[in-house]
């Protein structure tokens, strides 16, 4: 289990990094503004949240320089509150939440970037785009209108389960995808960079499986408490 000691936990986690060029996500969901501090001396820049007021209360308080990662599920009326600093916005499920953040960022004159969250878990109650809605929407004609949204790639998450067959299946099936959308003619607001699976149980298996970005929350902070 990871200890208190968050520069340690973060130092033990990158050692066991099978890609160096993976970057790490520091999810800090629930956590105090004091626990990010001390990430942010060990060296850390990046930062996951998953809630608005939290992500906009702690970067008031936080270094500028910070970026922050909106990973949790985001409503559309919930955009503008974020789009004028948020780094990347990972969780954008669906096409209705992808508009809405194209015309925040046209409002102020910013283009926001995004991954778009692929549905590949077992789990009904898991928000993303299926592979069919993605490749349409990509080869579609709406794309091409947006001008405010800038499409870095793609993020998923895996069943919750013990299983690491069917969490290893589920990389792999996104991995390929990711793969194959990169040897396509995409629209200029779409690029395939960024590949974002792995958590803290899971990251090595989606290392292996090819991921460019993790998100990781206890690992680092420790357990969380839901109050
Ligand atoms: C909470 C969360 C994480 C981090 O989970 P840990 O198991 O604590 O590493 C990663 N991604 C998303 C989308 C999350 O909500």
């Amino acid at each position: 289990m990871p200890n208190t000691n968050i520069r340690d936990n973060i130092k033990q986690t990158l050692s066991t990094f099978m890609r160096q060029d993976c970057r790490l996500i520091a999810v800090s969901k629930t956590k105090p503004v004091s626990a990010i501090e001390e990430a942010y001396a060990a060296g850390i820049r990046d930062f996951g949240e998953n809630k608005v007021q939290e992500l906009t209360d702690k970067a008031v308080q936080l270094p500028e320089d910070i970026r922050w990662h909106m990973i949790g599920h985001l409503q559309r009326n919930k955009v503008k509150y974020i789009a004028p600093f948020v780094h990347l916005i990972q969780s954008v499920d669906s096409l209705r939440l992808l508009k809405q953040i194209d015309k925040e960022g046209k409002k102020i004159g910013r283009v926001i970037s995004c991954l778009l969250q692929v549905h590949i878990a077992k789990e009904e109650s898991k928000y993303g785009w299926d592979e069919t809605e993605l490749t349409d929407f990509l080869f579609g004609e709406e794309v091409r209108e947006m001008k405010n949204i800038q499409v870095e790639g793609l993020m998923g998450m895996a069943t919750n389960t013990e299983d690491q067959q069917t969490i290893r299946n589920e990389f792999r099936a996104l991995a390929h995808l990711f793969e194959r959308l990169k040897q396509e003619p995409l629209p200029d607001q779409v690029k395939m960079n960024e590949l974002s699976m792995g958590m803290s149980g899971d990251y090595p298996i989606a290392q292996e499986e090819g991921s460019t970005m993790v998100r990781i929350g206890s690992a680092i902070f420790g357990a969380r408490n839901y109050s």
